[in-house]
């Protein structure tokens, strides 16, 4: 049975936005020994603006109109973005094939022609030669019927949250802070580095963040717990491998809500320092 204490823990969090799915989450929360992150609409906002377009054979405009149709049917946050610039009615009818290839990006028909959208691991998929200058951004290569078109450079900001999120952390004792993005090693790297994280791997495919996820567990200690925390767009898999999974439950997807044991309601990194902290104070209170 649960101790009564627990329900004032619980009780405590959801008046802070925070909802642990059970006493057992509760209790696993403060044994919480490291915390992997995923980074797009976890650490950053999710929230991509369009900073450079640069076509090749076609306009600046056709490129973005043709990607924003490519995209229209994706909820990924880069998707939203694209639609965002493009700023004008998506004509579905010109759609008649759409297909969303997680960590890569989306292939789609577009007036009758194949269109490519998406990172330098599609382009390899699809064997496109392309090219890109020096960018701090993520770059989403385009081809038409496997011709290069150009690329669209987005860029996303870090949550204002984020290094409070990961210095509170350290405070409250995790002893290692990690993160994982498909995205490029350039912008990872960047983020990593802002932020004052431990370690951090780029350019995984959700297969392979859960793999790291795995080794992660192993290499922990038997008492200490491994909490993952993401925004769930394809990352319901290490959510649920994770000993404590933690979804963002604003940008979250529903999928994502379901698969975690504990939901951030406003996405703010920082709650999850506030949830360890609650499930300690509430578990020297019980024993
Ligand atoms: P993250 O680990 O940052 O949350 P994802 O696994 O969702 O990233 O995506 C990894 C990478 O795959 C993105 O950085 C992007 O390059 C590419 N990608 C994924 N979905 C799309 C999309 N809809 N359009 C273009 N590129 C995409
Ligand atoms: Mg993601």
């Amino acid at each position: 049975s649960i101790p009564l204490g627990f329900f004032g823990g619980i009780g405590g969090a959801s008046k802070l936005g925070i909802l642990i799915k059970g006493g057992n989450y509760l209790e696993a929360l403060a044994d919480t020994e490291l915390v992997v992150f995923d980074k797009t609409g976890t650490l950053t906002k999710g929230t991509f603006k369009v900073t450079d377009i640069n076509p090749v054979g076609i306009s600046d405009t056709e490129l973005l109109e043709l990607t924003a149709h490519a995209e229209s049917y994706s909820n990924h946050p880069i998707s939203q973005s694209l639609k965002n610039a493009f700023n004008s009615e998506i004509d579905n009818s010109r759609i008649t094939d759409v297909e969303e290839i997680p960590g890569h990006g989306v292939k789609a028909v577009i007036d009758g022609k194949t269109v490519y959208a998406g990172n330098s691991k599609l382009m390899d998929k699809v064997g496109a030669t392309y090219s890109h200058n020096k960018t701090v951004g993520t770059v989403v290569h385009v081809t038409i019927n496997d011709i290069y078109a150009g690329y669209i450079v987005i860029s996303d900001e870090i949550k204002e949250d984020s290094a409070s999120a990961i210095a509170k952390l350290k405070a409250c004792g995790i002893h290692k802070t990690v993160m994982l993005t498909g995205d490029a090693k350039d912008v990872g790297e960047a983020v990593a580095k802002t932020l004052g994280l431990d370690e951090v791997y780029t350019e995984l495919l959700p297969i392979d963040k859960v793999e790291k996820v795995e080794k992660l567990l192993a290499e922990k200690s038997a008492k200490g717990n491994l909490a993952f925390a993401g925004d769930g767009i394809n990352d319901a898999p290490v959510l649920s491998r994770a000993d404590i999974g933690i979804a963002m439950g604003g940008l979250g997807s529903d999928a994502a809500i379901e698969a975690a044991d504990v939901v951030i309601m406003n996405d703010e990194p920082s709650k999850i320092a506030t949830a360890i902290a609650i499930s300690k104070k509430t578990l020297r209170i019980v024993n």
